[in-house]
């Protein structure tokens, strides 16, 4: 299935050998670990620790901090490769690359040297908050509130679906706080510690099949001290959209995971599976479907790597039209290659033993976060096409 990655000019030889060491040790879990740990209740801390011993989780990171010096791109290729296997880790998404993102480019000194070594060898994990109840898509919205006391700083608000803040020892809250000059909101980043009095969490019950759970968090007067504040209050909204693109190229290495593991059990149960005098895959009506959804994953790739391409190399303007274009495309491609997976599977696409109903959900998933569908396609229509906007 990876005679397309072959091509130097796409993917270089580290590259390519990146992806056959992680899968190797995705494939080592597989599934069936992960199910495991699903009807367990329990976290993916075992995958975690040995992707982290390996180097994999801070490969994006400075290798001043610990990190492994790399990009996006190869930390995208680590989420696609345990995800082709059966376990992809949500909180890749999140801890590294969108926080790690941060802090490596806008934090202090200080908080560089307190957090990166951590994220980077898995021993911290952090969460990111951005969406409230009342805000949604419109993150202009946002009313999560720091306001300066004396050398503190104290939050109020709500968010909403943020995903592991049970296993994160601290989470990267997106607020706003007063421009003393024009009276105007701006966003800040604050890192907010899971036990600081005042910050309240509660699961949501989600009818995913995942190890990582989403949950409602309450901010009532939560008092900081002035380091909680990352990089600079001024620049907020930049350092926010430099967290954002590796959050929608991760979020497309994530559903191409997805998208990859279900088209290979459905490759595999056509090829076998025989009702008539052929297999069911020799069937047209079976065949074209997958070969439909592999051709979309390959060309939502393609434009994954070209959006981390982008982004290491410094581009963050073009990497935000990439970056929404992959999230888009990849999406889409996990959508309909899991779609038409569980219909291959005819009955068993709706079994425990075959395991492929639960990831129709999953998928949908990358249709909505973080940014949904429509959401792209108001972007490409504004942004991109210069059409004129509805709202
Ligand atoms: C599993 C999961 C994990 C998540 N993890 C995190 C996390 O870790 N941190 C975090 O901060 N958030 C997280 N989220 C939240 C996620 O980013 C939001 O759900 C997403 O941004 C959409 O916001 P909303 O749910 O409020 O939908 P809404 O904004 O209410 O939108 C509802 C629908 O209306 C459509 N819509 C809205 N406005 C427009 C418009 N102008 N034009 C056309 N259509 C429109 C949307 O496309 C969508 O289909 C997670 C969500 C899920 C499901």
């Amino acid at each position: 299935m990876s005679t397309a990655m072959n091509n130097p000019v796409i993917e270089t030889e580290e590259h390519r050998a990146l992806r056959d060491a992680v899968a190797a040790l995705g494939k080592r879990y597989g599934r069936a670990y992960f199910a495991d740990v699903v009807r367990d209740g329990r976290h993916t801390d075992k995958l975690w620790a040995e992707a982290a011993a390996l180097g994999y989780l801070g490969v994006n990171l400075p290798e001043e901090y610990g990190g492994g010096g790399g990009g996006i791109a190869e930390l995208a290729i680590v989420l696609e490769e345990l995800g082709a296997a059966g376990c992809p880790l949500l909180m890749l998404v999140v801890s590294p690359a969108i926080c790690g993102t941060v802090i490596a480019r806008f934090g202090t000194e200080q908080q560089k040297r307190t957090w990166l070594p951590g994220l980077a060898d898995g021993s911290r994990t952090m969460a990111f908050g951005i969406t409230e109840p009342d805000a949604g898509s419109n993150s202009h919205r946002i009313t999560t509130t720091a306001r300066r006391d004396g050398g503190d700083w104290v939050l109020n608000g709500r968010k909403v679906f943020v995903s592991g803040v049970d296993i994160a020892d601290t989470t990267l809250i997106v607020g706003r706080t007063e421009d003393a000059r024009t009276g105007k909101l701006k966003p800040c980043l604050f890192l907010v510690p899971r036990d600081t009095p005042g910050f309240g969490r509660s699961p949501i019950p989600m009818e995913l099949a995942a190890p990582e759970k989403q949950f409602e968090l309450t901010l009532d007067d939560v008092r900081l001290p002035a380091d909680a504040l990352v990089g600079d209050e001024d620049a907020g909204l930049l350092q926010l959209f430099a967290g954002l693109n590796p959050e929608r190229i991760m979020t497309a290495a994530f559903a191409l995971g997805m998208g990859r593991y279900a088209l290979e059990r459905a490759v595999d149960y056509a090829r076998t599976r025989q009702v008539w005098k052929d297999p069911i895959g020799a069937h047209q009506a079976i065949a074209h479907p997958l070969a439909q959804a592999h051709i979309e994953l390959e060309l939502a790739r393609l434009m994954t790597q070209k959006a981390a391409h982008l982004y290491d190399a410094g581009d963050d303007m073009g990497a935000g039209e990439a970056a929404n274009m992959a999230k888009y495309a990849a999406a889409e491609a996990a959508v309909h290659s899991v779609d038409q997976a569980v219909h291959t599977l005819g009955g068993n696409g709706l079994t425990h033993e075959y395991g492929l109903a639960s990831m129709i959900t999953a998928a949908r998933v990358a249709r909505i976060a973080p940014v949904s569908r429509e959401m792209i396609l108001n972007f490409v229509s504004h942004q991109s096409l210069g059409l004129p906007k509805s709202y």
